[in-house]
């Protein structure tokens, strides 16, 4: 009896040993955990055909990803429901974010900006299936001599015809091909591994196999992975850390299940890449490479946890296992000594280091494996350095022995602070033992947000020399020039895929979050030879762009072109121009590489235009008397002012030939004539008209309609630069939706046009004048007895204006709101800012002061609980700081979660009362789903001499000390502030 209890016991152990290490798989986030709430569902999109991953058998889900999904049940506790689909419905539903998840997606560019992608859990190889005594295949030499079957069409069918030693046959889909071979009509055939596998078994088709997998430059493989709508960053990193969590030998299992025994075959051949004897005789005699580990350099070379970590690290790892060698990472020392170690053949790698003709007399380099912007990095309230001799008269800080410090030290006249390393060289500048450091801006963001340095700001450095993005390579030392070959062969043989994956692991998670792209061979081919991307910029174009008198480039395209240039590791050179029509001559002149605003109807012979960079529209503006322009066809007859040269006046000739255009210099020009009624209306972009309109204080001037001409911003390149647009489009497609957000809250709040009014009113108008003039003809004989109707008449013809002057206002107020808090916009808080500036030039002994207030850790609160609720807490803040501020202030979004308010007539102790005020009202306030959140405050008051900049930047410093103090409290601004 005790026996068996004791047998009971130990089982029911072992059951609760086995729940509780399930449990224990995954470690999940709040954010994560509420997925896998009491009743909470996950609707992951599957396919019904796709054999052997997702197909329908009696009527139930089967296959891998069946198999795959319960296992990710089981290791997370969530619940995870298959809908069964075909593949084109749901990925519109994906798009739609009408589903949550879609299985078997591959990864493509061009579907980022709608999916969050997890780590590939299977990738198709491309194989040569042949009978069972033909030997492995390893190359195409393999094929000489036989009959290989492909599929017709196929895209590799052209580079395998070019061999004269193969015969070829083609077959009109995969059964057929498979059948050819199994009845020996063919000596092999090429075809993915899935389609033939699945013939082979349903057909038992026992006497072929998989000789080996198939490999050109063009074929790839296909990978299969998980797709999450892209507003739920939970689900994809549940879905991931599910994933991740399954050993090895569930792996092999399912794979086993589902794909075959024959595929682990050569999925660990293709690991290693064949060497020559020479090389492997090298191999043999030096198995272990010493290879240097930084303590520092972060997110790719740094030393923590007691482990070598980083992208460089893992890199070098894989290239090891490729050539069969074996990685020795030496620690804890500075940069400096380990190029002292390489000469002294102490070392036998460097990684991460950029070539330079000094360093080539003692280690030769592979090609590049990354490139990577720099930027210059300055104390908080100091000169932008954006010229050489400023950069020259600050002390710089830079890591000693590092590409740069030799690089500079070099060169006369720079005052060069040693650092250690890039940590050491930026909390040098931040307690003012330096003044700038020029760093690669991963590294430096990465740095100076996990070690919290405070004070650190970074500058377009578009122009400096010390911007060119660095080009990092391995080195070994001279004497050792097959081991250089052995590991360019490996670092050849990654695939795309294994780069973007490394990549995204150490610099963001999936190709959309993901801060830095990976460019091909060729792509950094181009930037190696080209200095720099020359672009033309227009002088004046905001918001879409300007250049100012000082060089710096601003606007709406000047932010995203840092995205652009960071993403890519661009370097570009800004060639301002008047307008676009002179920057096309440019162009084509080859006086600059691209053309920042380029018009969808450009495309033509010689010129390509890159994906689209914004959605704008074109709009028409008149006066404010005018009706609804609902169609271009309604003013073809009028004459209508656009900008001579602009994109705007390019286009609308192309498109529409037959309008009656007059060309104007600006903007200005272009409204007073139509208030003088010289024109009609006027043609430009909604973002650039609204602000028109809103900065001059144009009241007798609307936007009246909206031309149904599809109007992206592109940028423009020669098409024989195809490389150059490549690398453009990569870094397009990996702007952020949050960064546009910013990008758009900054400066294209713009109003959306005005619904198009109730056109029966309209009609009803039209109708009421057109009778109107027939009744004046009548006059003299009906005169008395259709009185009564031209009264009805007018007066619907005055509730039509009414209606038009409801519109107005409208469109007055979205040009001044932010779309989602329903506050002000910077530009409405612009011109009541200048308002206060005037009253307080003016008035003796008048001023305002302003409070910068920034939600705490607002982006925690986006990744916690997802953007719709980071909105909802927005639009619950702005209605606590409306409610806890006097009347007279003016409240409005300055961008993303950043709020500021204008208090007139207020010095600064009240206002520091009526911040104190508002903090306290916000730690009070509990904001749906969010609980309790804090906020910043920095307060600034208006003295003599004070611009708009001037005093905005003092309340950001303000702002920039609550934060660097702990947050969740209000700073003033210093009394002897340093910059003004
Ligand atoms: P800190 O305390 O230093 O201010 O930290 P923070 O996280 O609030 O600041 P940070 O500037 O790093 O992040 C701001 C975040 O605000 C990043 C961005 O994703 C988010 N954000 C900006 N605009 C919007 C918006 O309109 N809606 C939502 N939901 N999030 C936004
Ligand atoms: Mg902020
Ligand atoms: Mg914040």
């Amino acid at each position: 009896m005790t026996d068996i209890l004791r047998i009971f016991f130990a089982f029911a152990c072992c059951l609760l040993l086995v729940t509780r290490t399930a449990a224990a798989d995954v470690e999940l986030t709040p954010g994560e955990q509420a997925l896998t709430e009491q009743g909470k569902v996950i609707e992951v999109a599957v396919m019904y055909d796709f054999v052997p991953f997702s197909y329908v058998e009696d009527g139930q889900l089967t296959g891998f990803v069946a198999d795959l999904l319960k296992l990710i049940e089981a290791k997370t506790g969530a619940r995870l429901q298959p809908r069964i689909s075909e593949w084109s419905d749901s990925l519109q539903r994906l798009k739609n974010k009408q589903i949550d998840a879609i299985a078997n997606i591959s990864f493509k560019p061009e579907r980022t900006s709608y999916t969050l992608y997890t780590t590939p859990y299977y990738e198709i190889p491309t194989v040569v299936f042949t009978d069972k005594q033909f030997g492995n295949y390893e190359s195409l030499a393999d094929l000489s001599g036989k009959h290989v079957g492909v599929l017709k069409d196929i895209f590799y069918l052209k580079e395998l015809s070019t061999r004269e030693d193969i015969r070829i046959s083609t077959y009109d889909d995969y059964g057929k091909l498979t059948r050819a071979l199994a009845f020996g009509e063919i000596d092999a055939a090429i075809q993915n591994l899935t389609s033939g596998y699945h013939y082979a078994t349903k057909n038992a088709y026992t006497n072929i196999k998989v000789a080996g997998e198939f490999t050109l430059d063009t074929v790839g493989r296909e990978d299969l992975r998980f797709g999450v709508r892209s507003d739920r960053p939970a689900i994809q990193s549940l879905l991931q850390k599910g994933l991740d969590s399954i050993s090895d030998q569930e792996w092999n299992q399912l794979i086993n299940r589902w794909v075959g025994v024959s595929s682990s075959d050569f999925t660990e051949r293709r690991q290693t890449i064949a060497l020559t004897p020479e090389e492997r005789e090298f191999v043999k005699n030096n198995p272990v490479i010493r290879v240097h580990n930084e303590s520092n350099f972060e997110p790719y070379n740094f030393f923590e946890d007691g482990l070598p970590q980083g992208h460089s690290i893992d890199f070098m790892r894989m290239l090891a296992k490729r050539a069969g060698l074996e990685v020795k990472f030496v620690s804890g020392r500075s940069w400096n000594d380990y190029l002292k170690m390489m000469r002294r053949g102490e070392l036998d790698v460097m990684t991460n280091i950029v070539y330079s003709d000094e360093r080539s007399q003692y280690m030769l380099f592979t090609k590049p494996y990354l490139r990577l912007a720099q930027g210059i990095f300055r104390r908080q309230g100091t000169e932008d350095l954006d010229s050489i001799e400023k950069l020259k008269a600050s002390r710089l800080a830079l890591p000693e022995g590092f590409f740069t410090y030799q690089k500079l030290s070099q060169e006369s006249g720079y005052n060069l602070i040693p650092a250690r390393d890039p940590l050491d060289a930026l909390m040098r500048i931040s307690t003012n033992e330096a003044d700038a450091t020029i760093e690669i801006m991963s590294v430096a963001e990465h740095l100076m947000r996990k070690y919290a340095v405070p004070g650190i700001v970074g500058s377009n450095p578009h122009q400096v020399m010390a911007s060119e993005p660095l080009s990092l390579r391995l080195a070994v030392t001279t004497d050792k020039p097959i081991l250089r070959h052995i590991l360019q062969k490996a670092m050849d043989s990654l695939s795309e895929q294994e780069k973007r994956q490394l990549q995204s692991k150490w610099t963001g998670s999936g190709a959309l979050d993901s801060n830095y792209l990976h460019l091909s061979g060729t792509e950094l081919a181009w930037m190696e030879s080209h200095a720099a991307a020359r672009i033309c910029t227009s002088r004046s174009r905001l918001p879409f762009e300007k250049t100012t008198e000082k060089g710096d480039h601003i606007g709406a395209f000047a932010d995203l072109l840092d995205v652009i240039r960071h993403n890519a590791g661009l370097s570009v050179r800004l060639v301002p121009v008047d307008n676009f029509s002179q920057a096309l001559s440019y162009l084509k002149e080859g006086a600059c590489d691209l053309v920042s605003r380029a018009p969808p109807s450009l495309e033509s012979t010689g010129i390509s235009l890159s994906h689209p960079l914004l959605q704008e529209s074109l709009v028409i503006a008149t006066g404010l008397d005018e009706i609804y322009v609902h169609d271009i066809s309604q003013v073809q007859n009028q004459t209508l002012a656009v900008l001579e040269g602009s994109h705007v006046q390019h286009h609308l000739e192309t498109v529409h030939p037959d309008l009656n255009l007059r060309l104007y210099p600006d903007l200005s020009h272009a409204m007073d004539a139509i208030a003088s009624g010289q024109v009609f209306g006027l043609i430009d972009t909604l973002p650039s008209l609204s602000r028109a309109i809103v900065t001059e204080h144009r009241s007798d001037i609307k936007i009246s309609g909206e031309l149904a001409d599809i109007y992206p911003a592109t940028l423009a390149t020669r098409s024989s630069d195809k490389t150059l647009l490549q690398i453009v489009n990569k870094a397009i497609q990996s702007i952020r939706p949050e960064q546009y957000e910013t990008i758009n809250n900054r400066w294209l709040q713009a109003p959306v046009t005005a619904e198009p009014p109730d056109y029966r009113l309209i009609i009803q108008a039209a109708l009421a004048t057109t009778l109107l003039v027939l009744l004046m003809l009548v006059w003299n004989r009906k005169l008395a007895r259709l009185n009564a109707n031209i009264r009805d008449s007018r007066n619907q013809l005055m509730q039509a204006h009414e209606e038009l002057k409801v519109k107005n206002r409208m469109l007055e107020q979205l040009s001044t709101t932010d779309r989602l808090t329903r506050l002000y916009n910077r530009l409405y808080l612009e011109k009541a800012f200048e308002e206060q500036l005037a009253r307080a030039e003016q008035v003796n002994g008048y001023s305002f002061s302003l409070l910068l207030v920034d939600i705490d850790h607002f982006k925690q609160i986006n990744d916690r609980y997802g953007h719709d609720r980071g909105d909802a807490v927005l639009t619950d803040f702005a209605a606590v700081l409306k409610g806890s501020c006097r009347e007279q202030d003016i409240i409005a979004r300055w961008g993303g979660e950043e709020f500021m308010l204008v208090c007139p007539d207020t010095r600064l102790g009240d206002a520091m009362a009526q911040a104190k005020s508002l903090l306290y009202s916000i730690q009070q306030h509990r904001f749906a789903h969010v609980g309790h959140c804090t906020a910043s405050i920095g307060v600034a008051s208006w003295q003599p001499g004070d611009s708009y900049q001037s005093l905005c930047r003092r309340a950001d410093q303000a702002l920039y000390q609550a934060k660097g103090q702990g947050r969740n409290r209000v700073c003033r601004e210093d009394e002897t502030p340093s910059a003004r």
